[in-house]
């Protein structure tokens, strides 16, 4: 027998991911801040609930997908939160972009109520929501990821557990690393070949055919050429994970120069006031330069 789901958080990957529970058939409970952000899911014959305890209250595991760290604290420990509502033996399963750390603190502060929990934060956006084709990268205890793999499935096609509580965040890191450093490369190979008077749009297409192939060549690459910085992913959240790298960089003791440099640059598009672009605007202050 299927279990009931909850799911707190309907915002640009929570509302998709939550359909997508919902149109395979299983009970599910949802919260929203904004109340409005619900109705597409109680037209599909979901509850929708007035806080995040009154879905604990209906469901057996219960999703989040909120913005940072803070946020996720607030729907979990916050005033009518999470833990108000769980039942002893219930799972908390987090898949947003928040801190290693406090994810494994949350985590310690729910066993103490006998509430498991999963790290599982998601790459492959908006697009990839919808589709149902997210790459999850999980952390957590075996059985626990075992019993959630099941609804993973429905939202995503690549679902990974990479450790134990945090290393699902830690991984999302390491995502995030490579991005924003291979946007920094395009936006330098880019510029290196309109300053030579050479057509972007013609090295492009030549590097797509060998090793410097990547996604970020080919979508944020057009993105730079066409001057088209409609989100995609916001600098702003960008930037909000490239913090989450540094901090659990410098915790590990471990210099990550590129990394800097692409974080530096992205704090460059925020103040240029290009936050709400995509992060491909990297290219914008490099051409400034
Ligand atoms: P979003 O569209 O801005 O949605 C944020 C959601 O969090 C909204 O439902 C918002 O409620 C809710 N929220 C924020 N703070 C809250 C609080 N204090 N209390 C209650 N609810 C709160 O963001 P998103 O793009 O869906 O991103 C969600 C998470 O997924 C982030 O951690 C992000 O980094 C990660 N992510 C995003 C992408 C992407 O391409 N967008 C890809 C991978 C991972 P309201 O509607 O009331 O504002």
């Amino acid at each position: 027998m299927s279990e009931k789901l909850g799911f707190v958080g309907l915002g640009i990957m929570g509302l998709p991911m939550a359909l997508n529970l919902r149109r395979a058939g299983f009970d599910v409970a949802v919260y929203n801040r904004t109340t409005a952000r619900g109705d597409a899911l109680k037209a599909e014959g979901a509850k929708v609930c007035a806080t995040p305890k009154e879905v604990a209250e209906n469901a057996d595991i219960i999703f989040t997908c909120v913005s940072d760290t803070p946020d996720v604290e607030h729907v979990i420990f916050g005033a009518s939160g999470i833990i108000e509502g769980a039942k002893a033996g219930s799972v908390v399963v987090d898949m947003s972009t928040i801190s290693p750390d406090a994810t494994r603190d949350f985590a310690k502060k729910l066993a103490a109520k006998n509430i498991a929990m999963l790290d599982a934060p998601v790459s492959g956006g908006e697009t990839g929501a919808i589709a149902g084709t997210l790459s999850v990268m999980c952390g957590g205890k075996p059985d626990v990821f075992a019993r959630v793999k099941p609804y993973f499935e429905k939202m995503g096609k690549n679902i990974v557990h990479v450790g134990d509580n945090g290393a699902g965040q830690v991984a999302k890191a390491c995502n995030q690393i490579v991005i924003a450093v291979s946007i920094e490369a395009v936006a330098e190979a880019m510029l290196l070949a309109e300053k030579c008077g050479v057509d972007g749009a013609k090295v492009r297409e030549a590097l797509l055919g060998g090793f410097a192939a990547s996604k970020v060549l080919d979508i944020h690459g057009n993105r730079m050429l066409t001057n088209n910085y409609a989100p995609g992913f916001k600098a702003h959240l960008h930037r909000k994970d490239m913090g989450i790298v540094m901090d659990t960089a410098a915790k590990a003791g471990v210099a990550l120069p590129a990394a800097t440099l692409a974080t530096l640059n992205l704090d460059a598009v925020i103040k240029n006031g290009d936050g709400e672009l995509d992060s491909s605007a990297i290219y914008k202050v490099l051409k400034k330069n």
